[in-house]
Parts: C-alpha cells; structure tokens; sequence
C-alpha cells in the first residue's frame, strides 16, 4: 500500500499473474468451470498460491477476459483447460446489434465473478486482491464486436457505437462496485488489449472512444488500487504514435501503470516521465526468462529493475503482461527469492 502511495515501503513487493487455473500445474481445477462458478476460480487462486515457495505481496485475478461478452451471447471455444478460448461468434455483427446489449446485474448474469472477490478476500485477509476489469473499447473490439466492426462504425455510425460503449461501460461501473463491496481492494484496469487501438486510432480517437469511457469508469470507482495496465501486442503497442513517451497517460485517473518495460520504454525512462503521477509496476520478462525458467536470468531481470526503478519507492515488480500457461512454477519461486534477495530498502 505504501508503494500505490508512491512512498517507500521496507522491500520491493512483487506479484506474478496468469489464467489460472489455466497452467499446466493446476489441472485438477477448470479454466472454463472457473467462467461459471466463482468458488472454482478462487479455490484454484488459492491453490496456486499454497503450491509457491515465496507469498506474493499482491494477488491478481484474471478472469476469461471476455466473460462479460460472453453474458451478452457470444460464443467461445475453451478446449483442455487452454488460456486461448478462440472466438465462435460475437452478438454484435452488423452496426444495429449494438442495440442488443442491455446493462447486465452483478446479482444476476455475473454473479459468480463477484463471487470470486467474496471468497478471496475472505480467505485471503493478508494479501491485498484485485480484479482484472478490461476497458469499454475493448471489451467493444475484442468480444462483443470485433476490431473491424468498430473501426467501421467510429467512421460511420458513431452515435449507435456510442450506445454500446454507454451500455458496456455501465455494466462495468456496476460490475466494479459490487467486486469492491465484496471485499476486493482494487482494480486491475486493463487498456489497449488486442493492441490495435495504439495504431489504428487517431489520438482524438483515443482521446474519445478509449480514455473517454476509462475515465467515466474510474472516476465512477473508489477503491484503494486502482493499476492499469498498459497492453501491448504485434498488433499494436503505445511506441506507435509516441504515446507512451509523450506522456499521453498520465491524464489517467489511476495509482499505479504497468507495462511491458522490455518492449517499449524501459521503466527508468518511465519513471522520470511518470513517476510524479504514478507508482509503477514491471521488470519481469515474461517472453524470455520466465518463460523459459532462465533463474540466473531471471535473478538478473531482477536486479536490474530494482536498480533502475526502485529508488525513492513507488515500484513494484510484475511481468509486463499475463504470464504464459506453460511457465513453470520455479519462475515464481525465482522471483520471489531474488525480491528478498535484492529488494530491501
Ligand atoms: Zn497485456
């Protein structure tokens, strides 16, 4: 807490986050059970974390990313517990479908996603929790339309495309409220997902469809973490147009960013752009040493991100992104070791 306060706290606190139960060492649980029973999920949260050698100092939970899109109609594949759950089918096709959204209730449709901040932040009273909550626009591009439908329809027909966003983004505020009632401290706000608003939008675009509606959900939000995630993929990332070392994000209502640092603006540049704003959060490269189970690498990833970030405080150590489903389980125990090992103030 003292880090999202931006002050110095006596060690660099550090968390890792997957689709879990989505990892090759959580099998007896189910990626898409978890999607409809919240018990299901948070058991699987807590057994990853009874299985580590080191407590993480935060736990991150991820949901199907898509499971608000799912409520909606939209179809996906989940086959043998895979993080991936390809697409079927999507409720908005053509421009008029945004018109078969309605405002879906915490209590009803999901229900069991609230549920899972219940039973976490119950049973896990010593780690501070937090629910991963994707942006309108995105949740627009990336499950309930697709990124065509809705390039189209900002040229076209913005007003019906507004109409989703208004919908999508309500259901948001009131899904967000009800998680934070349940007992979660805060928020993981994830932007840019799919990445290709970092390059297909103009910056008023951005500036209308993607920060106007983030704002309205965050403003809308009191909680004591709120991070954001900064997404980024070979679609897209915030190097395009600049956006990351302009300093567009700073106008974000939010206690904390994070990023991939080892694909775009290493974090003591990030932090001399940022850090007077928010706390920051990365270091971990989670294509190549955790991944791979590199622990020398890993150890080296490490301490260079405490050298280069850690002064004065306000960091964190996480992966720029969700680890993959095939990382293996030494990976956290590495990170943990080398937090005790180089993290103390
Ligand atoms: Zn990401």
């Amino acid at each position: 807490m003292a880090v999202m306060r931006r002050e110095e706290p006596d060690r660099v606190p550090w968390s890792v986050w997957g689709h879990y139960p989505a990892v090759d060492w959580l099998g007896y649980y189910s990626w898409e059970l978890s999607q409809r029973n919240g018990e299901e999920a948070a058991r699987a949260h807590i057994a990853m974390l009874r299985v580590l050698d080191y407590k993480m100092d935060l736990l991150k939970v991820t949901p199907f990313y898509r499971f608000m899109p799912m409520q909606w109609g939209s179809k996906f594949k989940f086959k043998n517990n895979e993080e991936d759950a390809p697409t079927l089918d999507t409720v908005v096709k053509e421009t008029k479908d945004w018109e078969k959204l309605w405002v879906l209730d915490p209590k009803k449709e999901l229900r069991e996603f609230v549920r899972t901040n219940e039973i976490l932040s119950r049973d896990m009273k010593h780690m501070p929790v937090i629910y991963t909550i994707p942006s309108p626009i995105i949740q627009a591009m990336n499950g309930v339309g697709t990124p065509e439908r809705v390039l189209e329809d900002m040229k076209k027909d913005p007003d019906s495309l507004r109409h989703g966003l208004d919908i999508i983004t309500e259901t948001t505020i009131d899904f967000t409220k009800a998680c934070i009632d349940a007992g979660a401290n805060g928020i993981f706000y994830g932007i840019g997902g799919g990445g290709r608003i970092w390059k297909d939008f103009t910056v008023p675009q951005l500036d209308e469809y993607a920060y106007g509606y983030d704002k309205k959900v965050l403003d809308a939000i009191d909680c004591d973490i709120k991070m954001m995630h900064i997404c980024s993929t070979p679609q897209g990332s915030p190097k395009d147009q600049n956006l990351m070392e302009s300093g567009w994000f700073r106008k974000y209502p939010v206690d904390m960013i994070n990023w991939d640092a080892h694909e775009y603006t290493w974090l003591d540049k990030a932090k001399k752009i940022y850090g007077d704003k928010f706390a920051i959060c990365g270091g971990l490269d989670r294509v190549h040493s955790l991944r791979k189970g590199d622990i020398p690498a890993i150890e080296a990833d490490v301490k260079m991100a405490v050298e280069d970030a850690a002064e004065g405080g306000g960091f964190m150590l996480g992966p720029g992104c969700t680890v993959y489903q095939d990382m293996p389980r030494k990976s956290y125990n590495a990170v943990g070791r080398a937090a005790i090992k180089y993290g103390y103030y």
